[in-house]
């Protein structure tokens, strides 16, 4: 599994269409401050079915929609489509019946998200454990927040351990026992 392309619509500073070509190797973006860079890495985090504002620096959810600016309008909805190249099929069972995954995240005022998976309307949560099982997700330590790492150095044991448990690739297990539970 790999992720291959990131499409940003009406997301933050992004208010137009935007796709970021994901290639192999290291994909490197640089620009001048307040650009849109982290803007990107939230995006990811968000169409994996982040559900902490705060973990996307704002104060409630629809903070993410394109606020307008002096020269454009705010928007209503905003969209974010990650494609994931799935040619040695090693996405998690559920999920494995095509070579390309395309996982669509759209929030609209006073409406909410909905995620879609290869156009068909998927829960939040099966989103959420798509990733945990690839050991990623919105909460994957591979994610670095600007300032993460002096957090993690204050941090309490109990959340040091569950930044290793999480690189273990044992997240998803523990998202299933919760909703076994749950049940
Ligand atoms: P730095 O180099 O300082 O880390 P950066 O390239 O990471 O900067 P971001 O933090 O990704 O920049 O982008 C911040 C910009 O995104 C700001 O200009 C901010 O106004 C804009 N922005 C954030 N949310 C929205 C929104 N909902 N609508 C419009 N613009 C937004
Ligand atoms: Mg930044």
């Amino acid at each position: 599994m790999r992720f291959t392309k990131l499409r940003l619509t009406g997301f933050k500073s992004f208010v137009d269409p935007t796709d970021l070509v994901i290639a192999n190797g290291l994909t490197g973006v640089v620009g001048p401050n307040g650009c849109g860079k982290s803007n990107l890495l939230e995006a990811l985090r968000w169409v994996m079915g982040e559900t902490r504002a705060k973990a996307m620096r704002g104060g409630g959810m629809e903070d993410v929609i394109f606020a307008g600016a002096a020269t454009r309008p705010a928007r209503n909805f905003a969209e974010v489509a990650l494609t994931i190249d799935n040619a040695d099929r090693l996405a998690p069972a559920g999920f494995n019946d095509s070579d390309q995954l395309e996982i669509t995240r759209r929030i609209t005022r006073d409406v909410g998200s909905a995620y879609k998976v290869n156009a068909k309307d998927t829960r939040a949560r099966d989103v959420q454990m798509l990733f945990a099982d690839a050991a990623t997700g919105a909460t994957s330590p591979a994610l670095v927040r600007q300032g993460q790492i002096m957090e993690l150095i204050s941090a309490k044991p109990k959340n040091r351990r569950k930044v290793l448990e999480d690189a273990a690739g044992i997240g998803g297990l523990y998202a299933r026992r919760h909703e076994a539970e749950l049940k």
